[in-house]
This record gives structure tokens, C-alpha cells and sequence, in this order.
């Protein structure tokens, strides 16, 4: 071993880095971080829109693609996953939103003491920075910048006024006392640039001396003694190191990252491991399954009126939009991912909004790709909580070869009603009196597409990831459960898993700000069991 430390942290994401500042905080605590990507210094890192050029780009994304998926057609879709510090609140769209109440009350039901809505509240307030300043669910002074946005659009004007006619209501703060309604994003950023977890949480804190951070490695297993995890074998370049560690390991890898370290050490289901040829360390069947995302259908609308499809699409427009970012730090450079949002229900039945909508005043074939020729908006819809269950699995004993990522969208049936509930929704705001004006026609899918069977053949086709893997290291005290509600890995010693992988069912919103919250409980509580040890 050539480096002792008290906690090995695996993955600079949104999640280890903050567990690397708060664990470093004392400085006792010797902390070590390892992150399979590079530093951040990418510049189209820190503009917002800079997603455009660093997902799908190897060298800060993952670039995984899923396996052939029959609920979509069989098709096999793109997932990036950021692979650089910040991990992908580094290459994510930005946006801050926490999900519901019930989300954190349902994990308790499940069996997850200390995860209330209430218990984690005050997680989300301490590592808030909150432009509009501290209130009963905000904080201000943390190291998460949360601004709002910096572009309007009239289009964006008239989503929220078709919104408003279909009934659902404005809402100024989905992370406030109720999440439905149509209202503005929020975002991680701060004065025009991204605010990641690597520059909110790592930055303030890697001069500490009791803080190391080693970037391009690559974890490739845990190190055990007997059921005991004692170290890190690790990958820089071509070298293989073992590093140990004194107090614990955490697995901050991600919904993909983490499940294929615990299968590579031999914590998994036994039949997989003997198929791939790993000793068994502890046989723990969920691990790797109860894969959850977000599944969203886009919708895009032609326009009478002008929308950004048109500003980017102009040489001249474009320059003036670099001009106007680098002298106000304003205007379409600063797009998060979408602008208006809707928390609503994909029929009268739901007892609370089961469906979001992200509206973006553009439109592209796929996200990534460059804007349509012709003046567009895209009206995304996704069923927040599915029922369908997908897995990871890897294929060989090779750390470094991608697991198998099988998503099995769409393959739970009660997902299909909600799928082909929120196209209605969609269209109904399309047809309200305050947006069908300004609309020429429905592009994406278009409007042939008609009765429920046909609606579920375009969610099938037509349907692409919202980035919000989650939930295949799940929290829990059934026999499915990877951690136990301190974040433990089950059967084994000083072992957790700390990232958006331990979710027991995926919260209804966007991931990044959960996930952080994640991390800054866990932290407290591996501060707390040190005593323990
Ligand atoms: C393109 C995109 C857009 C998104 N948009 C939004 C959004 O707008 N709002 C929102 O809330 N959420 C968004 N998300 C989701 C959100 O960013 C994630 O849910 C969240 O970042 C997950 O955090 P994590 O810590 O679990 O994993 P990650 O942040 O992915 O971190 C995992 C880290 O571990 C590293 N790693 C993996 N394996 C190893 C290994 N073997 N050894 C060492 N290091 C390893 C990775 O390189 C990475 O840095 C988006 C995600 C993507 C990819």
C-alpha cells in the first residue's frame, strides 16, 4: 500500500465533493479523493450552455450507451455521466430542484429512518447559497450557489400563460412549500458561470493539507480483510496502486460507477459473479438492480414568433450573443437546461403531480444536436416516479470495461397511462388560448398521432433519458437493499456507498440537488460513527 489515509472517497461527483470538504473539515481527518476524470478545466465547463460541448465528449463524459431496450423500440440510448471533477455537475443542465415531501416521507416508509422530508430539509438549507435570500426552506451562506435565470424568452411567457389556462397553477418556488405548479427554473450558477460541486465544495477546500485529490484515477476495486474493506486498488495511467484506508471507504461513483465497483470487489448478486469469474465476498442480490431514470418524451411545437433556434441559427446573432456574454455574463449562453418547468398530474386520479415538464425555448433533434432551421420550442414531458425497474451489470472482470446498462423503460405497464397522459397534457397546453396563437404546428410527434396505442408507440420511439440514473445501490433494510439507512453497505465492514445510486425509488424532480443533499447527511453521519470504530 503505498498511501495510508482515514477515508478513501471514490468519485469527485456531485456527491464527493462534498463529502471531501466536509470530511476534511477536521483537520484530523486524513481524506483522500479519487476521480477517474480530469480537472475541470475545460472553459465550456463553466459557461452554462457549455453542455452542448461536453456531453457526448470523451474526454469529460462517460459516453455510456445503453443496452438494446424493447419498451423504446429497441433502441439503444446515449447516457453521458460526467467523467471530470464535479463529475456531472460539471456537464449537467443546471437546474435545482428537490423533489417532493412525500419522496423522503415514502423512503422512511420503506424503512429508512432519518430521511424525512423534515430530516433532510435541513440538509438542502446548509449547502445553499439562495440568491433570493434565507427562508423557511432556503438557506444562504452554504457553497451551493442557486441564482435565477438570466434569459427570458416571450415564448417561455406564453408556456406559462397556456399553463395557467389548463388550470395549473404559478408556483414562484418549486422547492418551497409545494412543488406543483408552472413557474421559472432556478439554477447552480453564479454570475453567469456553472456553480459545480467542484467549485462550490472542492475548491474552497483542496489547500488543505489533510486533503488529497488525485485526478485521471480510476478505481478498479475495493481492497477487503476478510469482510472488512481496508483500501482501493486504483488505475492512474498505467500503474495499478493500492491506498488504504484507516477509517472507511466511500463509494461516490454514481448510479453506474458505484454498482460496478461493488460487483468488481465481490459484493453482488453470486450467480453474476461466478459468471464473470470474481470471488464472492459478500453475496447481496440488489446490487446493481432497481435502476431507475427519468424518461422524457419531447414534444416540439413550430412557432409563428421567433425563438432561439432563430438567434443561434444567424452567424451575425451569434456573435453578438458571445459579445453580450462576455461583457454582461447575460443572454443565451447562460441557458440551463430548460426554463419553464411544470409539477403537475397526468390525470385526475394522482393524488400528487406525477409528471414535470422542462419547456426550453429551442428545439433540436436530440439534445446535444444543433438547433432546428426553423423557429421551434420543445415541451418535455417525463413520469416522475416509474414503476419500471432496470439493472447494471458488468460483463467481465475487467474494471475497466462498461457494465451493461439495461434501462427496461416503459416495462412496467402502469408507466404506459402516464406516458400517454402527459402528451395529453402537453397538447392541451399547446391548444390553450394563450399559447395556440403563437403556434403553427406540432412538429414532434405531429399530429397524426392520435389514440392511446398511438401514443405509446411515439413515447416508445421517440423518447429519450433525462440524465437521473438513481437508485441501483438502493437504501433499505429488505433483502434487495445494497445500504442500510446510515448509507452501510450491508454484511461488509467500513464500507459506504454516499450518491444519487442509493435512492430507494427516484425522487420526482431532477437528481443534483438530492444527491447533494445525500452527501452532506452522510457526511455528519460518518463524522458521528467515527467514534464508533
Ligand atoms: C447531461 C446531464 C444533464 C443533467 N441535468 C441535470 C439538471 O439540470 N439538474 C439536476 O438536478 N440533475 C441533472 N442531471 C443529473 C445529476 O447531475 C446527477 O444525478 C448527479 O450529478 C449525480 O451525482 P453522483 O454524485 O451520484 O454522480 P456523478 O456526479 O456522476 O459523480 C460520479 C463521479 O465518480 C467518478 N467515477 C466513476 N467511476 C469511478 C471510478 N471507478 N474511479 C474513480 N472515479 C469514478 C465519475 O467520473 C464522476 O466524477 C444531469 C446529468 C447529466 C449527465
Amino acid at each position: 500500500m503505498s498511501l495510508e489515509v482515514d477515508y478513501i472517497v471514490v468519485g469527485a461527483g456531485s456527491a464527493g465533493c462534498v463529502l471531501a470538504n466536509r470530511l476534511s473539515e477536521n483537520p484530523g481527518n486524513r481524506v483522500l479523493l479519487l476521480e477517474a476524470g480530469g480537472p475541470d478545466t475545460n472553459p465550456w465547463i463553466h459557461v452554462p450552455v457549455g453542455y452542448f460541448k461536453t456531453m457526448h465528449n470523451p474526454k469529460t463524459d462517460w459516453c455510456y450507451v445503453t443496452e438494446p431496450d424493447a419498451g423504446i423500440a429497441n433502441r439503444q440510448l446515449q447516457w453521458p455521466r460526467g467523467k471530470v471533477l464535479g463529475g456531472s455537475s460539471s456537464i449537467n443542465g443546471l437546474l435545482y430542484v428537490r423533489g417532493q415531501r412525500e419522496d423522503y416521507d415514502r423512503w422512511v416508509e420503506l424503512g429508512n429512518e432519518g430521511w424525512s422530508y423534515a430530516e433532510v430539509l435541513p440538509y438542502f438549507k446548509k449547502s445553499e447559497d439562495q440568491e433570493r435570500g434565507a427562508s423557511e426552506y432556503h438557506g444562504v451562506g452554504g457553497p451551493l450557489k442557486v441564482s435565477d435565470l438570466r434569459l427570458r424568452r416571450p415564448i417561455a411567457d406564453h408556456f406559462i400563460a397556456g399553463a395557467k389556462d389548463i388550470g395549473i397553477p404559478f408556483n414562484e418556488d418549486c422547492n418551497g412549500a409545494v412543488q406543483e405548479g408552472v413557474g421559472y427554473f432556478q439554477q447552480n450558477a453564479y454570475n453567469g458561470l456553472r456553480w459545480s460541486t467542484a467549485k462550490g465544495f472542492l475548491r474552497p477546500a483542496k489547500n488543505r493539507p489533510n486533503l488529497i485529490v488525485k485526478t485521471r484515477a480510476q478505481a478498479t476495486r475495493v481492497l477487503f480483510e476478510g469482510k472488512r474493506a481496508v483500501g482501493v486498488e486504483y488505475r492512474q495511467g498505467e500503474q495499478l496502486h493500492q491506498v488504504r484506508a484507516v477509517a472507511e471507504v466511500i463509494l461516490s461513483a454514481g448510479a453506474i460507477g458505484s454498482p460496478q465497483i461493488l460487483q468488481c470487489s465481490g459484493i453482488g448478486p453470486s450467480a453474476l459473479l461466478d459468471k464473470v469469474g470474481i470471488p464472492v465476498v459478500h453475496q447481496l442480490p440488489g446490487v446493481g438492480k432497481n435502476l431507475q431514470d427519468h424518461l422524457q418524451i419531447r414534444l416540439v411545437f413550430k412557432t409563428r414568433e421567433r425563438t432561439l433556434n432563430d438567434e443561434v441559427n444567424n452567424p451575425i446573432n451569434k456573435m453578438l450573443i458571445g459579445l453580450q456574454y462576455m461583457l454582461f455574463r447575460t443572454g443565451p449562453l447562460t441557458l440551463a437546461a430548460s426554463q419553464v418547468l411544470i409539477f403537475t398530474r397526468s390525470s385526475t386520479e394522482v393524488a400528487r403531480p406525477d409528471i414535470q415538464f422542462h419547456m426550453q425555448p429551442l428545439s433540436a433533434d436530440k439534445p446535444g444536436d444543433g438547433p432546428h432551421r426553423f423557429s421551434a420550442f420543445t415541451s418535455s414531458v417525463c413520469q416522475l416516479r416509474p414503476y419500471s425497474r432496470g439493472s447494471i451489470e458488468i460483463k467481465s472482470a475487467d474494471a475497466l470495461q462498461y457494465p451493461a446498462i439495461q434501462p427496461n423503460y416503459l416495462s412496467d405497464e402502469r408507466d404506459h397511462a402516464v406516458a400517454i397522459g402527459g402528451i395529453k397534457v402537453a397538447r392541451r397546453i399547446a391548444q390553450s388560448p394563450s399559447l395556440a396563437p403563437h403556434i403553427l404546428s406540432e412538429f414532434v410527434p405531429g399530429s397524426q398521432f392520435q389514440s392511446d396505442a398511438e401514443l405509446l408507440d411515439v413515447a416508445r420511439r421517440y423518447s429519450q433519458t433525462i440524465y437521473h440514473p438513481a437508485g441501483t445501490c438502493k437504501m433499505g433494510v429488505d433483502d434487495q437493499a445494497v445500504v442500510d439507512p446510515r448509507l452501510k453497505v450491508h454484511g461488509v465492514e467500513r464500507l459506504r456507498v454516499v450518491d444519487c445510486s442509493i435512492m430507494p425509488e427516484i425522487v420526482s424532480g431532477n437528481t443534483n440537488a438530492p444527491t447533494i443533499m445525500i452527501a452532506e447527511k452522510a457526511a455528519d453521519m460518518i463524522k458521528q460513527d467515527r467514534a464508533t470504530l
